[in-house]
């Protein structure tokens, strides 16, 4: 019966109670080191999160991430649709990478970088501390009927919580569009970007319920990197833990010497900080986003009771259990050597990335075309994507044989606008006294101002039989 209710918390999650209802949580303001030390990274996060969409590199954001039209820019690099096994192996290695980090590290990342994280507990959760007050006067003024004071605290929240939600959807979208675009929607009339100020609200509305209402829900419910943990993680898995044998048996503080219980009073201040509700004496839990926040108040604790500090710090399940140090394991060492052939991969195929694509295909149905009596041509199709920023007056040499190309059109080369695509028909003409077998192998250069961008492989189809 007893084992049943010290085990009722995985029943369900901290933050509803047994009849459903969702438990508010009032999470105590975090003071100590290592609350500092996420402080100053959140500093870090904010000034890149707010200044990355003005950075240009040769006239092109340095990151874009245009899903309507599935263009990507990362380190000023563009990546187009013809890209996409650069990217799928991109998104592979990001998993692996995911899947050792956590492994090896646990939720570091959701802790210390997640942008909810960082959002909600290191700016929406003061400014709530800065116009409600403490965690107590939170719980109060929850409970207090609707004076004026209430409802002014409540409409200031609710209005700050509201503009900053429109001003983060406004360095969202810039990420998607970019700012310039983002600029013309904000400075031109209203009519020609109904779409766009759509996204913004409906943005701006969806940031101000997760961080107004939904908070830790996100991270307990809806994250599917959270929900994951359960399989990602081992007993070797560093996460924030509290070391329960030197803790256990818990008893109220007291000043005389005793040897029969541990180092935790039962205070529950780890528990009172903690921002998704849960008690991190009852071992590793889903809910547990490893914000530290309790570390910090455990450590304040047992300096006031003159013990050591670390029962609860960042440690793995084996090495509470057995005193041992953190381990890097066998599992990890070969996700490392996977990682690393992966980035090495990935890193030759995005510096071997040509700046012109092009794909040529002889037009289908069709032979030979005899000119006159010594020459013959075939008639090729070629499509072109251009990654640069510059216009591509692409000029096509052959390079294996002596013949001539002819490309139907006004121009003698195939124009290709600035990061865009081109298309083109276009003859080779060869001498038929070299063509000594029917299908013959060609090169054909591909050139940029006389620079080479590219050569393509291909056949010519020729009057001889095999
Ligand atoms: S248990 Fe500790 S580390 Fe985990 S979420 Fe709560 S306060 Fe943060
Ligand atoms: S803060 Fe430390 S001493 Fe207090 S209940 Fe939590 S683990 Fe025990």
């Amino acid at each position: 019966m007893l084992k049943e209710k010290e085990e009722s918390f995985r029943d369900r999650i901290a933050t509803i109670d047994e009849s459903g209802k969702r438990n508010w949580i009032f999470a105590q303001k975090p003071k100590g080191k290592w609350y500092s030390a996420r402080t100053y990274i959140s500093w870090f996060f904010f000034i890149m999160f707010f200044t990355l969409p003005f950075i240009y590199v040769h006239g092109r954001p340095l990151f874009l991430f245009d899903v309507t039209q599935a263009k990507f820019i990362l380190f000023g690099k563009v990546f187009w649709p013809q890209d996409f096994f650069i990217f799928g192996l991109a998104m592979i290695t990001f998993i692996v990478f995911i899947v050792l980090f956590t492994a090896a590290f646990g939720r570091l990342f959701c802790g210390w970088v997640c942008p909810q994280t960082i959002f909600m507990e290191m700016f929406f959760r003061k400014i709530e501390y800065f116009i409600e007050g403490s965690a107590a006067e939170q719980k109060l003024l929850a409970k207090a009927p609707w004076t004026g004071k209430k409802i002014f605290k409540k409409v200031s929240k609710h209005s700050v919580f509201f503009f900053f939600s429109f001003i983060i959807a406004n360095f969202f979208l810039a990420y998607v569009i970019g700012v310039k675009e983002l600029g013309k929607i904000i400075t031109e009339p209203v009519k020609d970007h109904i779409g766009g100020l759509l996204s913004l609200l409906v943005f701006s509305g969806i940031f101000y319920a997760v961080y107004a209402f939904f908070r830790e829900q996100a991270c307990t419910v809806v994250c599917p990197y959270g929900r994951l943990q359960g399989v990602l993680l081992d007993r070797n898995s560093m996460i924030v833990a509290y070391d329960h044998k030197r803790g256990e048996p818990r008893n109220k503080f007291t000043k005389k010497a005793t040897t029969d219980h541990g180092d935790c009073i039962d205070c529950m201040q780890c528990v009172k900080v903690c921002p998704t509700g849960i008690d991190i004496r009852n071992g590793t839990q889903m809910e547990c986003v490893g914000c530290t926040a309790c570390i910090d108040a455990c450590d304040a604790i047992m300096k006031k009771i003159n013990k050591p500090l670390g029962l609860i710090s960042y440690a793995s399940e084996n090495g509470i259990e057995n005193r041992e140090p953190l381990k890097y394991t066998g599992r990890m060492k070969l996700y490392t050597v996977l990682l690393s052939i992966l980035v090495i991969i990935l890193g030759f195929l995005l510096f071997t990335r040509k700046d012109v694509d092009a794909t040529i295909i002889r037009t289908p149905g069709m032979l030979y075309q005899q000119r006159g009596t010594d020459s013959v041509s075939n008639l090729y199709n070629i499509k072109v994507a251009n990654k640069t920023i510059d216009k591509v007056p692409l000029q096509l040499k052959l390079e294996n044989v002596s013949g001539k190309i002819e490309i139907i059109g006004e121009h003698h080369f195939i124009a290709v606008k600035e990061e865009g695509q081109g298309a083109g028909t276009f003859f080779v003409i060869l001498p038929t006294n070299i063509i000594h077998q029917r299908k013959l192998p060609i090169k054909i250069g591909l050139y940029n101002g006389g620079e080479k961008e590219d050569e393509i492989s291909t056949n010519f189809l020729g009057p001889v039989a095999e």
